[in-house]
């Protein structure tokens, strides 16, 4: 059985006290602990201090506006996918976080979780002994990927369902980290959080040891969905060995905006999976074709050109390349389908 090392656990009272506690060194925020408890047992990533964040009520709740829906980052999956108001609004989104794991697992973990989610990689999510015996890598006290030897840096996946159908959506994320300095002050609010906004799109970088752009001791609070105009849709397709309790091996989102005469006006294809920033296409060169069978073809085409997967996480990477084709001509279709 993987014990945990001992850690302190410090609860925190509201928001502001949660940004402080993050403040000290080997502080880790834990929402539903799904992710984090596992890596923690694993030895992949460390922790010596974990403040629990689900409760707190500024990180809670589904708030539709004129333009856009709030989602409280600390909204439980299974919460969010049967959310009325999610369905209604962002299916795809409902869609995507219904098919996270299994019933338990959606019950524990949170969308901000599922944002902030480690890279995963075939030779990470082992046992410290497992690693140990092959030498470890650039993430575990190792020298070398496996996965690209020679390369300069981790490219394990970010497997995170919610992402890539987030970035179709147009999503940002709001994040906040503590400020005790002048600035605030001055402008007579007293110390208190800052705050900053980042379209999800661009919350990624290349960097798998440091996937996920958080400064350090910075909470994701919730997210902005803009509410999709009648004339967009968006589908998610996930590929898994299993329908269930499966990371995704192939995923892929797509929004198309047709124009009144039923031509494509606008969209985005973004595709996860495959190392740790997710790919964004654009589908500007197509805008006033027809959405019909030829451009479920060409996208199909322009996913598999612009995308390699790597044997960073299990099964054929190129099968999976070919997958990924499949998966966004049924998207396209999937988009015109009555
Ligand atoms: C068997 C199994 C199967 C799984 N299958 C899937 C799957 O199919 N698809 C999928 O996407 N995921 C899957 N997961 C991963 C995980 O359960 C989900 O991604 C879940 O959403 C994580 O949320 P959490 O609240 O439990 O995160 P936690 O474990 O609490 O946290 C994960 C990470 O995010 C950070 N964090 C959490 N909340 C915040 C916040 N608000 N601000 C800043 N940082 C934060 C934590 O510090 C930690 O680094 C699976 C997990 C298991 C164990
Ligand atoms: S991608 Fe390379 S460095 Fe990153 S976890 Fe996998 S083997 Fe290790």
């Amino acid at each position: 059985m993987l014990r945990l090392a001992p850690l302190r656990w410090q609860p925190p009272t509201d928001l502001s006290h949660a940004l402080q506690l993050l403040q000290q060194p080997g502080a880790r925020a834990v929402a539903g602990g799904s992710d984090l408890v596992p890596n923690l047992k694993l030895a992949s990533t460390r922790a010596d201090v974990l403040v629990p964040i689900r409760a707190l009520p500024e990180l809670g709740g589904v708030t539709v506006g004129s333009t856009a829906v709030r989602l409280g980052a600390a909204c439980g999956l299974a919460e969010l996918a049967s959310d009325p108001d999610v369905v209604e609004l962002l299916p795809a989104l409902a869609h995507a976080l219904g098919r996270i794991a299994s019933p338990q697992i959606r019950n524990m973990g949170t969308l901000g979780g599922n944002l902030c989610l480690d890279t995963r990689c075939r030779y990470i999510n082992q046992s410290e002994l497992w690693r140990e015996a092959l030498g470890g890598c650039l993430k575990s006290h190792g020298s070398e990927c496996h996965v690209v030897p020679g390369g300069q840096g981790c490219v394990a996946a970010l497997s995170a369902d919610s992402v890539p159908v987030l970035i179709a959506y147009g999503a940002v994320a709001h994040l906040a980290r503590w400020d005790g300095t002048q600035p605030q002050a001055a402008q007579g609010h007293g110390p208190g959080p800052l705050w900053r906004a980042v379209p999800v799109a661009e919350l990624y970088t290349t960097d798998g040891l440091a996937h996920v752009d958080l400064r350090p001791g910075e909470i994701l609070t919730h997210l902005e969905v803009p509410l999709p105009a009648a004339s967009s849709q968006v589908v998610y397709r996930k590929w898994a060995v299993r329908q269930s309790i499966d990371f995704p091996l192939v995923s892929a989102a797509l929004r198309l905006d047709r124009s009144p005469d039923g031509r494509l006006a606008g969209g985005v294809l973004a595709i996860g999976a495959l190392g740790p920033r997710p790919r964004v296409l654009k589908l500007d060169k197509w805008i006033g074709a027809a959405v019909d069978e030829a451009l479920a073809l060409a996208l199909g085409d322009l996913a598999f050109e612009r995308c390699r997967p790597l044997p960073n996480i299990p099964y054929d990477a190129d099968y999976r390349r070919e997958r990924l084709r499949v998966e966004v001509r049924r998207a396209v279709r999937q988009c015109w389908a009555p």
